[in-house]
């Protein structure tokens, strides 16, 4: 075991008096340098099992950081396929995929392998694909949506983010749901017996646009939102916050959360965490009840 040198501030490199790094076996383990965080258990992420709903850009950088952070198993739910547009700002699809249309969810899960020359996934990783919207998912029994830890919103329609908001909140798992437009950014998190959620968030115009889309019963209506302006170096940032807050949640570092809607502007890089008070019109804080599950399979 050999002394390395120690680089100061002021001179040469110094002899350390004790090793700071040993050369050798530790450096084959691909999580040894989080480890040296005090509050980072590998364990307890390799038990963990996180749904990612949504495997466009966000949830491209979503998997791949889960990935290599140590996660052990990832459910990633999308119905759509990969499309030129998206190669731009997705690191687990190819032009294959795109000329394929390959599911996203079947791309993202290939993805994942080739980050290892050996095709093994990081850390062993287990990939699950649902190739349904998240509301569909949520009805299907054979879905694998029964044990997992945590959820991840990645999602482009207040649909699906308020469906699986209200999933999360009964099932009482914690949720960081992210979203891009152009150089802006949000990250919501809800830990379970949140005081607030992402439906405390709606304004006026949220609402008037729900009220639409619930009286077009019967029907596929869906809340259709425009696409987003969106690059690479955005939803990178949203990406990693996103998983920094997922993993304080898996590891039990809820004091250190975020206790509020998190707030990006790529121009000036600030950010800020709002305060966020509970709605009175909100379904679940703005009444005395919560009300029924959004799905039967919802209770899985
Ligand atoms: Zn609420």
């Amino acid at each position: 075991m050999a002394a390395v040198a120690a680089h100061t501030p002021d001179g040469p490199p110094q002899d350390a008096p004790a090793p700071v790094v040993v050369v050798g076996s530790a450096d084959s383990d691909p999580l040894a340098r989080a480890r040296l965080l005090p509050w980072y258990d590998p364990s307890v992420l390799a038990a963990a099992s996180v749904v990612v709903v949504g495997v466009g850009a966000l949830g491209n950088e979503v998997a791949k950081d889960l990935a290599l952070a140590g996660v052990g198993t990832l459910v990633l739910v999308d119905p759509d396929v990969v499309e030129g547009s998206n190669l731009g700002r997705c690191c687990l699809f190819t032009a294959e995929d795109a000329a394929a249309r390959r599911p996203k969810v079947a791309a993202a899960s290939a993805g994942l392998r080739r980050m290892r020359p050996d095709g093994v996934p990081p850390q062993g990783l287990a990939v699950r694909t649902v190739q349904q919207r998240i509301e569909s998912a949520l009805d299907d029994p054979t879905a694998p949506l029964g044990a997992v830890s945590a959820a991840v919103g990645c999602l482009d329609n207040l649909d699906s983010r308020l469906t699986l908001s209200a999933w999360a909140l009964h099932r009482r798992l914690p949720l960081a749901d992210g979203a891009v437009s152009g150089l802006q950014g949000r990250v919501l998190v809800t830990p379970p017996g949140a005081a607030v959620c992402l439906e405390c968030t709606l304004n006026a115009t949220h609402r008037a646009a729900l009220q639409r889309r619930y009286r077009c019963s019967g029907g596929e209506a869906t809340l259709v939102e425009r696409p987003q302006a969106a690059e690479v170096t955005t939803v990178a940032v949203v990406g990693a916050v996103v998983v920094r807050e997922t993993l304080k949640q898996l590891l039990g570092q809820q004091r250190q959360a975020l206790t509020g809607p998190w707030y990006y502007d790529g121009w000036t890089n600030e950010a800020a965490v709002l305060a966020l008070q509970p709605s009175p019109q909100c379904a679940f804080h703005g009444q005395t009840a919560p009300p029924p599950a959004p799905s039967a399979g919802g209770g899985r």
